[in-house]
């Protein structure tokens, strides 16, 4: 894990929910992409949150390979702004996917998805704006690591 202040190119990712952002690191895939230069700041004072705190994560460099897709279904309040040269150019809010692809597994033990390595990890929004396990109809629920 590196420090880092001010990246100068790269993503930050903000107003994370207080003590989420570490569970969040596997989802996003910087746990397995260990080249990455991430830095984790943990309940960092916030106006917006409740709570008054926030956990932000910062990835300088490529960021492509962040499953940033995932961040809008687990936390609609955050936020993603790219920095380039040193300035942010755009910030968003990232939107849900009708489908999440091989990004979270089930955790029905007995889903044919759990069971069947070759087996794709699909969830698909449903009506009430929860993802399902297209094979079991489980739902997707975040566990912290
Ligand atoms: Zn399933």
């Amino acid at each position: 894990m590196l420090h880092i202040d001010e990246i100068q190119n790269g993503i930050v990712i903000d107003h994370i929910k207080a003590g989420t952002a570490i569970g969040l690191m596997g989802l996003l895939g910087i746990k397995q992409h260990t080249g990455a230069s991430v830095a984790l700041i943990q309940n960092a004072r916030s106006n917006k949150a409740a709570s008054g705190r926030k956990d932000i994560i910062k990835v300088e460099g490529e960021y492509s390979w962040l499953n940033l897709d995932v961040l809008a279904y687990l936390d609609p309040n955050i936020t993603v702004t790219i920095i380039q040269d040193g300035k942010p150019v755009k910030k968003e809010k990232p939107q849900p996917p009708r489908r999440l692809v091989n990004i979270v597994r089930c955790h029905n033990p007995r889903c044919i998805s759990s069971i069947e390595e070759e087996c794709e990890q699909i969830f698909e929004m449903s009506s009430n704006g929860k993802y399902r396990c297209i094979y079991c109809e489980q739902e997707l629920t975040v566990k912290p690591e």
